[in-house]
């Protein structure tokens, strides 16, 4: 979405522009795709998190998807027990309780480890740390930073699109164009434009917007001559990519005796906590969602693993006689995925103010972009769109300067 924003901007302002894309789509980390379950299944993002302000919401309507409010009910099971209405309760104080203790922090000024200011949660604070940090961030609270939660904007408006958010993406990106499976492995800037090798040959610019992942680039996927300045190079260290996986399970009809929409959330008995959205917009999917050290266990332990986790929640619930009755399985492994290597990037403790360090251009000639290099909209699809605007924006300044 960054790399596809900026080229909107630079293209409306009519500069030659070439978009280099490693995959063989566009869209990174949107991407909906109909063909496992034969409805459309977002790999990626889902959620129009803050929708009356998030600026997809509009661009999904005015590209003619459907927006719709989050309507489900929440259903809450300790083991195989339903304790929706005893739990509910605890669950919305433990994460009252958390959420406060951020905000307090982050009025303080005050950037550590959101885990010490909620410190060995048990019963249904863990399932409350767990929504603000694994399954939210893919990261635990003690990797967390307080100052950049705080930071982050929540209005509470919470929206899908039925069709799929990354087919969204993919209609905004749509007429832009694109070198697909054309992966860039070295930035060069010692002469006066850039040079971006790729396994296809070298393409020359005035100037480059940067629009991957920052757990990409700290894996050395693209390397840079001269180095990054040291605080920009620092910054994407201290920016590193939590991981969220979906490990998705279609069933016949009526398996699912639940009504549409409806959101799981367990404690379960290996200590494992289960995750999943029922029956979205009426299918018949089981939704799970893994984060965190959870995601990055089964992610190693392979995609066997991950069903059987998600296999384990559905028998919890509704028996292993229904969970017996699998139609197809999909699961997501976007850590070990070269173009992402994880799924939404986190501050480190300490280092809410790293993502900044991308609001200066490199040698006037590099911007870079993503959904890392923003505070309000740190780890969305927004975040990505508004970085992309504002690098070529400071490309199109340097421009008119010359
Ligand atoms: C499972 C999951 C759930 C999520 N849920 C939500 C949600 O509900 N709401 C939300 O707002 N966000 C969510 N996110 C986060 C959201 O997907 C990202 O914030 C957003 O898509 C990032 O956009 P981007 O442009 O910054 O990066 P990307 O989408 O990662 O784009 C980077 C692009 O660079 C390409 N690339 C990488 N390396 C190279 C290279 N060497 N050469 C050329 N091209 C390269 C990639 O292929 C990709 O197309 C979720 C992410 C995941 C994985």
């Amino acid at each position: 979405m960054a790399g596809l924003a900026a080229a909107r901007i630079l293209l409306e302002a009519d500069a030659r522009v070439t978009v280099l894309e490693a995959r063989d789509r566009i869209g990174g980390r949107a991407f909906t795709e109909r063909t496992t379950f034969g409805v459309p299944y977002d790999h990626g993002v889902a959620w129009l998190h803050s929708a009356d302000a998030n600026p997809l919401t509009s661009i999904a309507v005015g590209l003619g998807f459907a927006v719709e409010e989050q309507y489900g009910v929440s259903w809450l099971f300790q083991d195989k027990r339903d304790v929706t209405e005893t739990a509910g309760q605890l669950l919305g104080l433990g994460l009252s309780r958390l959420l406060t203790a951020i905000e307090l922090a982050g009025e303080a000024g005050r950037d550590v480890a959101v885990g010490g200011l909620f410190a060995n949660p048990e019963g249904w604070d863990r399932k409350a740390a767990a929504i603000v940090g694994a399954l939210d961030c893919g990261e635990e609270l003690d990797r967390l930073s307080s100052l950049d939660l705080w930071r982050q904007i929540e209005t509470g408006d919470e929206r899908l699109v039925p069709q799929g958010l990354g087919a969204v993406v993919a209609g905004f990106g749509a007429g832009i164009p694109v070198e697909l499976g054309t992966p860039v492995t070295a930035v060069r800037w010692d002469g006066p434009g850039v040079r971006l090798e790729t396994a296809r040959g070298t393409v020359e610019a005035d100037s480059a917007v940067i629009a991957v992942p920052t757990a990409v680039l700290a894996a050395g996927g693209m390397r840079f001559a001269p180095d990054l300045p040291t605080p920009l190079g620092q910054a994407i260290a201290d920016l590193p990519l939590g991981l969220l996986n979906k490990v998705t399970l279609s069933f016949p009809p009526g398996v699912l005796d639940c009504p549409p929409g409806t959101e799981l959330a367990q404690l379960r008995a290996d200590g494992r906590l289960g995750d999943a959205l029922l029956r979205p917009f009426g299918t018949e999917l089981a939704v799970g969602f893994v984060g965190g050290d959870l995601a990055r266990t089964l992610e190693k332990e392979g995609e066997k693993a991950a069903v059987a986790h998600a296999r384990a929640v559905i028998a919890d619930v509704f028996g292993s006689a229904a969970a017996g009755k699998v139609a197809a399985s999909h699961v997501t492994a976007w850590g070990a995925d070269p173009w992402s290597r994880g799924s939404v990037s986190v501050a480190r403790p300490g280092r809410a103010d790293a993502r900044r360090a991308a609001d200066t251009l490199v040698g006037d000639r590099i911007a870079f972009a993503g959904e890392a290099w923003i505070a309000d909209w740190a780890g969305q699809v927004p975040g990505a769109y508004f970085t992309g605007i504002r690098a070529a924006e400071r490309l199109l300044a340097v421009l008119a300067r010359r």
